[in-house]
């Protein structure tokens, strides 16, 4: 028996899903396309930061979360926590990510020392870490010696920038040393 033709309605719904399904494509990496053509010695081989951080995303406007049909904004939203829960825990897990070699004090901003001058001990006074809730990852907050610390307990103002840096902290395994 033949279909009876579409409404209007009922063609709106599927443009819409149409619309959907390639907004939900556009959150997936795009697959590599046959033969890869070799890139030319000029080419560096090391992606920019700013260039890895941009696609496969695309951030949808504040319209496209209005108007997609709910499920999809459910489904996008899990994906998105889902993508970010992994890339925080293996990022955490990378030597690379919290590294105290990259330590630099928080009152002078002089690099501060892993190991302590003497062979004991770490290269800093105390340490603060912290969770910052906009990558997901732990960071830790040093200051490199006595005077600093002094500096540091005497000014209320970076009392209060440090309060600000770790604002939404979960635990601070290490305070005060
Ligand atoms: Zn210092």
């Amino acid at each position: 028996m033949p279909r009876p033709p579409l409404t209007d309605a009922q063609k709106d719904v599927l443009r819409a899903r149409l619309a959907n399904a390639r907004a939900a494509k556009a959150l997936l990496p795009p697959k590599p396309k046959g033969p890869r053509v070799p890139r030319s010695k000029a080419t560096p081989a090391t992606t920019p930061v700013v260039a890895a951080v941009a696609p496969p995303y695309a951030v949808w406007t504040e319209s496209q979360w209005l108007t997609s049909h709910v499920d999809l904004c459910k489904q996008r939203l899990a994906l998105l926590k889902s993508d970010f829960e992994t890339g925080a825990k293996i990022v955490g897990q990378r030597g690379d990510s919290n590294d105290p070699r990259s330590y630099s004090c928080f009152v002078c901003a002089n690099p501060v020392a892993e190991v302590n001058p003497s062979g004991r001990g770490p290269g800093w006074v105390w340490k603060h870490d912290y969770l910052n809730t906009r990558t997901g990852l732990y960071e830790s907050v040093v200051i490199c010696n006595q005077h600093c610390h002094t500096v540091y307990v005497n000014d209320t103002r970076l009392q209060l920038k440090l309060k600000d840096l770790i604002r939404g902290e979960v635990s601070a395994p290490e305070a005060a040393a």
